[in-house]
């Protein structure tokens, strides 16, 4: 009860700060996490956005398909993907490129004739351009554009791309994988093309959640997840513990700066200039 007061008067404080324009990211103080949803899975649309904006926190959606984009039961009525993905962009979420048809090693499981390693760089080139024009249809604000690499894998017939895909002027900054010891402690020297990120697999507790981001606070750096789905589908955790584990954030504003991929990035961006 306690806890949900205390949240209920965070929200009202910051209604009230925000409307008159007084809120400050001390960025430089806290700890940095950044919430990422892979795949534009139906589930974030339900349950992780509307959690998400219950609090007002900020994720970052890497999308490889618009879900149900081509059809709808009801004719003459707009797909609930894109309806729910362009509000999504208009309430301060960051939607991401995530390739058209990601494509994956054969080694995980991909069958060969659509796997990653019958790709050209051509190919990956013309998929990113192409999720890039849907993006800037369901989000016409946003100019640049980051990508996460499907399942992790940044090579090409054992070229690593994605040097390639920034130079392009495709992407500015790319999301790769890795595990809850992958905190990122060194801004300096960063790639900004392969931030490490958790992947976060099925079955993860709330307390391994807070856990790592527990660790990112004592580095004072900053923490990637890499979720998808939320209560169904992929690599699912339950929508009480996600609810439970954005809460937490919500209630530790001054230990955590939660916000989206590019926007942290840009931060330390600019330190790497300094
Ligand atoms: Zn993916």
């Amino acid at each position: 009860m306690i806890y949900k007061i205390s949240l209920t008067v965070i929200l009202i404080l910051e209604f009230f700060l925000s409307s008159f324009g007084q809120t400050k990211k001390d960025s430089s103080k806290r700890a940095i996490i950044c919430l990422t949803y892979d795949d534009g899975l139906e589930t974030q649309l339900s349950t992780v956005v509307p959690q998400l904006d219950s609090i007002n926190l900020k994720g970052t959606f890497f999308l490889n398909s618009i879900q149900g984009s081509s059809q709808s039961d009801v004719i003459g009525q707009f797909p609930e993907s894109v309806l729910g993905w362009t509000n999504a962009a208009r309430n301060g979420h960051e939607l991401a490129n995530h390739t058209l048809f990601h494509a994956c090693p054969e080694k995980l499981g991909w069958q060969k004739s659509i796997s990653i390693d019958n790709y050209t760089i051509d190919k990956i080139i013309k998929e990113i351009s192409t999720v890039n024009s849907m993006l800037s249809l369901l989000d016409p604000k946003r100019k640049t554009r980051s990508f996460a690499f499907p399942c992790n894998n940044v090579f090409i017939a054992g070229t690593d791309y994605s040097e390639i895909i920034k130079n392009k002027g495709l992407v500015t900054y790319g999301r790769t994988g890795g595990d809850s010891n992958s905190v990122i402690t060194d801004f300096k020297y960063l790639n900004r093309m392969q931030v490490p990120s958790w992947h976060v697999w099925t079955g993860t507790t709330l307390q391994q959640l807070i856990s790592f981001a527990e660790k990112v606070k004592k580095t004072g750096g900053m923490g990637v997840y890499q979720f998808h789905g939320v209560g169904g589908q992929i690599f699912q955790i339950s929508k009480e513990t996600h609810r439970a584990f954005v809460y937490y954030l919500k209630e530790h504003q001054d230990d955590y700066w939660v916000t989206t991929f590019s926007e942290a990035m840009n931060f330390i961006s600019d330190q790497q200039k300094e």
